[in-house]
């Protein structure tokens, strides 16, 4: 660390984000709302956040010009987007603050030294196996079956994901997913599944959103619920503080969200870890004092972290393409002058040109004075949605 990473950086300076997905829009949005520039690199004319940054640098990630632009405009980097190759945030970090670092990142691209660095935290996972090889492959233990199989690298959404029960299940999982790198994880009994949003500063001050209780659909998150009780209070309190663990156990600088397992006897499960800021969290643009995107920019900027407060009982609802496609082929978005009658809902869309099935185009964040108004709202919202 160099005296100029501990800087503040003020309002009135360009701040960098890699990756122009939705994430990196929100970012720029709660950056710019703070009286930053920004600047986003992604090649892709159309991404999110390239349409609404002051720039936009169209480069892929390893393009050594496109990071020397960046560079130059910026006065600290970010990223939205986990698979940024690690030696790009290093290679920028000769020459400005970089946060989170290209080292915590590399962890978070690799589920094996993702699982690696939960068993040196003492957080507890899934037992899980790493195959790289025939020999590993043949070695796997029967008490991992059934299980699931998933690439080590590259996977999201339930994307490089195979549910295996038997051996001959496995080989064959492997063979599909091309014998690359994978982690054989033990089929666990979910209750049901949670996450923690941590933002750490370059002194080492932490600070946490509250547990997001989390459903999924098809590996795809769907709807996120925070309130009081949303789970029992020991297991909250169980996993703010793994979270915390983690994120120190990689000196890591940033917003970083750790999602759990809550096992049918209770017992909480890391699964993952994401080195930015996380669609559980989106509900904090509406429900709490600071979002997760504006912790992001305090942590790049080095300006104070102080924890958030929660005004709001919500629910967030994802917003997927498929619900374009309800009545047939041709696209056709979702009734929002209905949807924005109901008290309390926040639309949050993200500017994406085509609509796709499974493909994130947007949230609705709803906010009430208690769980079971936001409850009540949130199945208004779905039944209009479809
Ligand atoms: P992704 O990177 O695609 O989000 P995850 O590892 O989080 O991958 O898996 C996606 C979803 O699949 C999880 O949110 C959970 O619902 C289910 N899942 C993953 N691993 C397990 C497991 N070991 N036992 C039971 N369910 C699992
Ligand atoms: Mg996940």
């Amino acid at each position: 660390m160099s005296a100029q990473d501990t800087q503040v950086i003020l309002p009135g300076a360009t701040l960098g984000v890699l990756g122009g997905g939705q994430l990196g829009r929100m970012f720029a949005h709660a950056a710019q709302a703070m009286g930053y520039f920004t600047a986003v690199l992604d090649q892709d004319a159309t991404s999110p956040a390239g349409l609404v940054s002051h720039h936009h640098v169209r480069t892929g990630y390893e393009d050594a010009q496109g990071l020397a632009e960046l560079a130059q405009l910026c006065a600290a980097v970010t990223t939205e987007f986990e698979n940024v190759p690690a030696g790009s945030l290093n290679k920028l970090a000769e020459r400005l603050p970089v946060s989170p670092a290209g080292s915590a990142v590399a962890i978070a691209q690799d589920r094996a030294a993702e699982k690696a660095h939960f068993v040196k935290c003492g957080v507890p996972c899934a037992p899980y196996a790493v195959i790289e090889t025939a020999e590993q492959l043949a070695a796997v233990n029967d008490a991992l079956l059934p299980g699931i199989l998933k690439t080590a690298r590259m996977g999201y959404d339930g994307k490089g994901q195979i549910r295996v029960k038997t051996r001959d299940e496995l080989v064959a999982g492997w063979n599909e997913l091309g014998q690359v790198a994978c982690v054989l994880e033990k089929m666990l009994p979910l209750a049901h599944e949670c996450s923690v949003i941590v933002a750490r500063g370059r002194d080492g001050t932490i600070v946490h959103l509250p547990v997001q209780r989390n459903l999924h659909r098809d590996g795809i998150l769907a709807v996120t619920e925070v309130y009081e009780g949303n789970l029992p209070a020991a297991q909250a309190e169980q996993a703010v503080a793994a979270a915390k663990s983690v994120a120190i156990g990689l000196d890591y600088v940033g917003v970083l969200c750790v999602e759990f397992f809550v096992l049918e006897n209770g017992q909480l499960v890391v699964n993952e870890i994401a080195p930015r800021p996380h669609n559980s969290g989106h509900y904090s643009q509406n429900a709490l004092d600071m979002s997760q995107f504006e912790l992001q920019v305090r942590c790049m900027t080095n300006l104070p972290l102080v924890q958030p407060r929660q005004h709001s009982a919500t629910v967030m609802l994802n917003l997927l393409g498929d619900l374009w496609f309800k009545d047939g082929d041709t696209a056709q978005a979702p009734a929002w002058d209905q949807i924005l009658a109901l008290p309390g809902a926040h639309l949050h869309l993200y500017g994406k040109v085509d609509a796709k099935r499974a493909r994130k185009m947007g949230h609705l964040n709803i906010t009430a004075a208690t769980a079971e108004q936001a409850r009540a709202t949130a199945l208004k919202a779905a039944e209009i949605l479809g």
